[in-house]
């Protein structure tokens, strides 16, 4: 039996793995058959994570992490996780084709996944445009026409955030109102930089190399129209990738893993969650690593503890051994 699995190849992952496996720990890791590497694999450039003042490619980022990790000792393993059992002391973790893998812990750091528009050209605009991430990239569209797409808070907090940068933010919203708190569309209706398209939908992206317009469709009559913009944030949402732990381990309302405070544990001992699936709010891929150091950390207090019990169980048997012996002579 392993020591820990970690599940999940996003910057929570490997850095769990880092501290897992230079605690000596010898973490197997899960990384996914497709989409190993997290969503940073999604991106090009990367500015914001600290320690490369001239930003670094997503990919390679996240190359770099699981060299890291592995230079330590972790074993990663493509294969998506298909099935787990967290309820008992040993922990169950059966995969799609490499079989079932048994630990004492489990860091569960699946992420979380942006709802996308469903469009053609999403993804191909994907880093050239068409980004989920104010944060991330709104540095990227000073003095540009942008457009938000969504009406909810996530939505108005972009598009007032994106106005730090953007000459011209439009707000396009399928209906004729918002979603959003009171306060958040106050915010946004006095920002002169904003402009909102209502009862309309992006149904096309245009662009060869980046994006140079949206196509519109009125939701009341379905006319279409173009509306030329140089970037598109989708903002309707994020869903936690908690599927494989229903009824396993609790979730809050925004629907990420519940832990106790500021730590990773879960309802379920062994078992520690970390990165975006326990993270409504921040999302970045410096919040994520940080909190797989927790859950490293975590699950290392937690098995050095079990040890500790273990031993005195050991110690336990061994005197009653030695009582009995010594009553026989
Ligand atoms: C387009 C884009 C650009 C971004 N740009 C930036 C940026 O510039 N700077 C920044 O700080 N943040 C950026 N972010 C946000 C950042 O990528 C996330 O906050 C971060 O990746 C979260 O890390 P994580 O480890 O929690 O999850 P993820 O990176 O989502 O990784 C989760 C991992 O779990 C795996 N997984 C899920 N289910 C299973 C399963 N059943 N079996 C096995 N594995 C599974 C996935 O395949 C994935 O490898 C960006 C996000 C997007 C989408």
């Amino acid at each position: 039996m392993r020591e820990i699995i970690i599940i999940g190849s996003g910057p929570a992952g490997f850095t769990a793995a880092i501290y897992a496996a230079r605690a000596g720990l010898s973490p197997l890791l899960l990384a996914s058959s497709v989409q190993a590497g997290g969503e940073l694999m999604n991106t090009t450039e990367v500015e914001n994570f600290p320690g490369f003042p001239d930003g670094i490619q997503g990919p390679e980022l996240m190359m770099k992490l699981q060299e890291q990790a592995e230079k330590f000792g972790t074993e990663v393993i493509l294969d998506d996780v298909t099935s787990v059992d967290f309820t008992g002391e040993v922990k169950k973790v059966e995969t799609g084709y490499s079989g079932t893998f048994e630990a004492r812990s489990v860091i569960f750091a699946t992420g979380s996944a942006y709802r996308k528009l469903g469009l053609p050209d999403e993804e191909r605009l994907s880093g050239r445009g068409v980004s989920w991430c104010a944060t991330c990239d709104g540095f990227f569209f000073k003095t540009k026409t942008i457009a938000v797409v969504g009406g909810g808070d996530s939505a108005m907090e972009e598009a007032t955030f994106l106005t730090r940068f953007a000459d011209k933010v439009y707000v396009v919203h399928r209906k004729d109102t918002l979603r959003a708190s009171k306060i958040m569309q106050e915010r946004a209706f006095a920002n002169e930089k904003i402009e909102f398209v209502w009862n309309s939908e992006v149904v096309g992206i245009s662009g060869e190399n980046a994006v140079e317009g949206l196509t519109l469709k009125s939701t009341t009559d379905g006319s279409t129209s173009e509306l030329p913009v140089q970037g598109l944030f989708v903002a309707i949402g994020n869903d936690p990738r908690v599927h494989l732990v229903h009824g396993q381990l609790d979730l809050t309302v925004d629907g990420t893993i519940a832990v106790a405070g500021r730590s990773s544990k879960t309802n379920l001992e062994g078992v520690f969650a970390a990165g975006d699936v326990v993270d409504p709010q921040y999302r970045q891929a410096v919040t994520a690593a940080a909190s797989g150091t927790v859950a490293a950390l975590d699950a290392e207090h937690f098995l050095a503890a079990l040890d500790q019990v273990e031993d005195g169980e050991t110690a336990r048997v061994i005197a009653d051994v030695v009582d009995e012996l010594v009553a026989a002579d």
